[in-house]
C-alpha cells in the first residue's frame, strides 16, 4: 500500500486522526459525509492508500471504490428517498480538485432539487449530517 503522506487531509481521515462520519469501510476504501454537502447524504469514497488522482489510483483500488459507490448509492436511494444520484471525481485543479487524494463524490439527487455544478460548497449542519451519516451506515 502507498505510505500515507502526512500532508494529506483524507489520509489523515483514513488513519483516524481527523473525526468523520464514516458509512462503509472495507480493506481497501473507507466512505465518509462530505462536511459541506452539495445536497443531504453527500458521501466521499476514498482509497486507504494514498493515491493523488485518477491517473495515480491502482486499478484495483478504483473498482474498489466503485463497488462501495454503487452501494452508498443504493442506500441513498432506499434511505434517503433520492431519486437519483451524481458520481464525480475531479481529478486535476482545472476540474475542481481541491483534496489531492482520491475521491469519488457520491451525490445523491432529490426531485427538482437546486444543485447545479459546480456547487459552492458551504458548511452543511452537522447533526443533519451525521443523523444523515447514521441512516447510511450498515
Ligand atoms: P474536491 O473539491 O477535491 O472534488 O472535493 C473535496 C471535498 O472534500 C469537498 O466536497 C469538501 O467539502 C470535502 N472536505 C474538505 N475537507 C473535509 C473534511 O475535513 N472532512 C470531510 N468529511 N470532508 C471534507
Ligand atoms: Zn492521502
Amino acid at each position: 500500500m502507498a505510505a500515507a503522506d502526512p500532508d494529506c487531509l483524507f489520509c489523515k481521515i483514513v488513519a483516524g486522526e481527523i473525526p468523520a462520519t464514516i458509512v462503509v469501510q472495507d480493506e481497501r476504501t473507507i466512505a465518509f459525509m462530505d462536511i459541506n454537502p452539495a445536497t443531504r447524504g453527500h458521501a466521499l469514497v476514498v482509497p486507504r492508500a494514498h493515491a493523488r488522482d485518477l491517473h495515480e489510483i491502482e486499478t484495483e483500488d478504483l473498482a474498489a471504490v466503485a463497488a462501495v459507490a454503487k452501494l452508498v448509492a443504493a442506500r441513498q436511494l432506499e434511505r434517503l428517498g433520492a431519486a437519483g444520484v451524481n458520481l464525480l471525481n475531479s481529478s486535476g485543479r482545472a476540474a475542481w480538485q481541491t483534496v489531492f487524494h482520491f475521491h469519488m463524490h457520491v451525490i445523491p439527487r432529490y426531485a427538482d432539487d437546486p444543485l447545479r455544478l459546480p456547487w459552492a460548497p458551504a458548511p452543511g449542519d452537522m447533526d443533519d449530517i451525521s443523523a444523515a451519516g447514521a441512516e447510511l451506515a450498515q
